[in-house]
């Protein structure tokens, strides 16, 4: 377990104005509806926004809190006084060190950034994946089989291109199959990049601004290189 000296912690740009102490109606309303309330004993929305505008943010960006927010945004959307919570426990990640960022989210934000996909697939590798499963598709005699199906990659003026989250080719492939079926049924003209194709943006969950503009621009580069105009998110 890391050891955090509370006098050596940097001084953090959340910048939440105090007004907010006074503007909450503490009503509770964000906390009602937040998946997240109760998993860290203490805190919740409601008090986490007080806590922050009272300058006790120090305490929230090294608790667990940030983390265990699943920056789903109902607590914001529900707000009657527009509090923007979402924002602020967001930004309590990205003012966190690199360091003590918990889990693999900052390890595969940097693999991204270096390999083009959060778990480092060589491109040969998931060429080999892709096409092996299309046979597999074409072939397939325990559901039905897809005949003259394949994995299209790198399809120039395709509809649609499809990111892919790296756990499914690492891990578990024949999920993928589920959405090549609907193409495949609907007759889309769609298509998969052989590079950077990866479709977990694990800065924009770590807080890493930099590294999830990077991500998200790569995504928009491989639409623009193919000359397809709708960009499919699975995850
Ligand atoms: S964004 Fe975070 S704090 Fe807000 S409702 Fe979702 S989990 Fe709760
Ligand atoms: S919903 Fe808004 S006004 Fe009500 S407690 Fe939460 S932050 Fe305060």
């Amino acid at each position: 377990m890391d050891v955090i000296d509370l006098d050596k912690r940097p001084r953090s740009k959340l910048a939440l104005e105090p007004k907010w102490a006074n503007i909450c109606f503490t009503c509770g309303t964000c906390a009602s509806a937040c998946p997240a309330t109760g998993l860290v004993p203490g805190w919740d929305p409601r008090r986490a926004l007080t806590a922050i505008a009272l300058g006790l943010e120090q305490e929230i960006i090294y608790s667990k809190w940030p983390w265990v927010c699943t920056l789903c945004g109902r607590c914001q959307y529900k707000c009657p006084q527009g509090a923007e919570l979402l924002k602020t426990f967001r930004q309590c990640r990205t003012v966190r060190d690199r360091d003590k960022v918990p889990g693999p989210l900052h390890k595969g934000t940097m693999t991204n950034i270096e390999r083009g996909n959060n778990l480092g697939i060589p491109k040969d590798d998931m060429l080999d994946l892709l096409a092996g499963l299309g046979v597999e598709m074409e072939e397939d005699e325990k559901r039905t089989p897809c005949p003259g199906f394949y994995v299209p990659v790198d399809e120039e003026g395709a509809n649609i291109i499809v990111t892919i989250n790296s756990k499914e080719p690492f891990a578990e492939p024949d999920d993928m199959k589920f959405l090549w079926r609907i193409f495949y049924t609907a007759k889309e003209n769609w298509t998969v990049s052989s590079i950077n194709w990866e479709g977990v943006n694990w800065g924009l969950f770590s807080g890493d601004d930099e590294s999830m503009k990077v991500q998200v621009g790569r995504v928009l580069e491989n639409a623009r290189r193919l000359k397809v105009k709708t960009i499919l998110y699975p995850e």
